[in-house]
């Protein structure tokens, strides 16, 4: 038997939050991966082997204590509002309290059609679910605050995508909550006060318990998001679909679709094949999370009391928002050279970032190798990174410091695909390997885990990835 602590709150907040409802059965699920050290820091026990666990987390068995359900939300996707949104294809098992005393959701993906389904099958298939997998548990390693994974499990039925008839799969998502901004955009603009104080005040209480309201909750949630996003540049990561349904209220990386991190640095560099006007580049994350924030915002002024007044603060405190974020930004990319943030730091990153651009050079292997002076290795313009470097060592970088900061491993996005092809074929070995690798990211590179830190060569170069519904 596996016994999972449920202590379920959000499913008695309001009824207009979500709607009550279970998973669609598959036919033969069988588990591809167990995440057994997540599962003791979420308090679950008993070991039921992998067929019971199989029959659970592909939602064909609901365990004891759950009360699976649908979230309601809204969001803006590429700028345009849509009320309509909500899990199409996800279900909340429930809620359980982590041995740090911090809840956790758990969340079936691709477990079958819901009321917010729309036009879609509510089911996820081997790619998604892997490419999730992988980069969830690799960012939690780079020390990013991210959605974890719990399980995976194939179905044992085929679905049907652009390219033809795929393996279906379900993914165990865990996350602080599933509260996404858009959340709160939906019961604003229904300008349903009683959902939207009830959301409110379940937030607080869940992510910023030392709040004092929804200023407060406000700045708050800004410097998180800042930091967040700092984090993400730092690795070359992005997100590639940042729409307001995708930006979780806690802090939290939120819903991996087309997401990539870098090989060679372009900062204009857009992956998701939907984004043809370049709203989510990489360079333009921060700009858009501040987008995304004016809209939170503009959802809780409803909760003020002068909604006028509420209007000035609210916007002299979000003008502020590239302030706090350049802080973060500053901070995280001077400790990738060893230094404590300063004027001189900056100017030194931007001097190699502005290098690196010029060549697309290997973002991860240049930062890697300034520790252990392989970084020119990765660099066509020798000379011009020769003068940062020695402007660079007259501010006596802690390499220490920069070793800890650079991982010498991403999840590079053509070892992904390969891993995808493998799964598909149904070899979950690749999947496994790479997954060893890339969760222990500052390790040292031996035989076994160098083909994970090589660039991709031209041919093997992905350019696009795809949202992978
Ligand atoms: P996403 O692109 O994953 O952020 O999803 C945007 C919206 O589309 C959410 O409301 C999802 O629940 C919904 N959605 C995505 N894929 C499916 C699917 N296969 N079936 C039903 N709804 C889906
Ligand atoms: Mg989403």
């Amino acid at each position: 038997m596996l016994k999972i602590p449920f202590d379920n709150t959000y499913a008695r907040l309001p009824d207009p939050l979500f709607t009550r409802q279970g998973a669609t059965p598959v036919s033969y699920p069988r588990l591809i991966v167990w995440n057994e050290s997540l599962a003791a820091e979420l308090g679950i026990s008993g070991d039921p082997g992998p067929d019971a666990l199989a029959q659970i987390f592909s939602g064909n068995l609901v365990p004891d204590g759950a009360d699976p359900l649908a979230q309601a939300y809204g969001g803006h996707q590429f700028g345009g509002w849509n009320p309509g949104l909500g899990d199409g294809r996800a279900l909340l098992l429930g809620e359980v309290v982590d041995a740090a005393g911090q809840r956790r959701d758990l969340q079936l993906k691709g477990a079958g059609p819901t009321r917010y389904s729309r036009r879609g099958d509510g089911r996820n298939w081997i790619g998604p679910v892997l490419r999730e997998y992988i980069i969830s548990e690799a960012m939690q390693a780079l020390g990013v605050p991210t959605t974890r994974a719990l399980a995976a499990v194939t179905t044992g039925d085929h679905i049907l995508r652009d390219q033809g008839p795929v393996p279906g799969a379900v993914l165990t998502r865990v996350a602080a909550s599933h509260i996404r901004v858009g959340t709160f955009q939906l019961f604003a603009s229904r300008r349903d006060i009683d959902s939207l104080r009830a959301l409110f005040d379940h937030t607080l209480a869940r992510h910023y318990p030392t709040a004092t309201g929804p200023t407060d909750l406000l700045r708050q949630m800004m410097a998180r998001q800042a930091a967040l996003i700092a984090k993400w540049m730092g690795l070359g990561f992005i997100h590639g679909v940042m729409n307001t349904d995708n930006m979780a209220v806690s802090g939290e990386t939120i819903d991996y679709g087309p997401c990539a991190f870098m090989d060679g640095f372009d900062p204009g560099q857009v992956f998701s094949a939907i984004d043809t006007g370049g709203r989510y580049t990489y360079g333009n994350q921060p700009n858009i999370a501040l987008w995304n924030i004016a809209q939170f915002a503009t959802a809780l002024i409803p909760l003020m009391p002068d909604q006028d007044e509420a209007v000035n603060e609210f916007t002299r405190l979000i003008n502020g928002f590239g302030d706090v974020f350049d802080v973060a930004y500053n901070t995280e990319m001077a400790a990738k050279l060893g230094l404590p943030a300063s004027a001189v730091a900056t100017e030194l990153v931007t001097r190699l970032t502005a290098l690196m651009a010029n060549e697309e050079a290997d973002f991860t292997s240049v930062f890697a190798g300034l520790a252990d002076d392989t970084a020119r290795d990765h660099m066509l313009d020798t000379d011009g990174f020769d003068d940062w470097a020695q402007d660079w060592l007259d501010q006596s970088p802690d390499l220490g410091l920069a070793s800890r900061t650079n991982p010498k491993l991403i999840p590079r996005t053509h070892l992904i695909e390969a891993v995808i092809q493998a799964g598909v074929a149904g070899d979950f070995a690749p999947f496994h390997a790479m997954l060893a690798a890339v969760t222990q990211p500052f390790a040292p590179l031996d035989d076994s885990r160098r083909p994970f830190a090589q660039p991709p060569s031209d041919a093997e170069r992905v350019r696009q990835t795809f949202c992978g519904t």
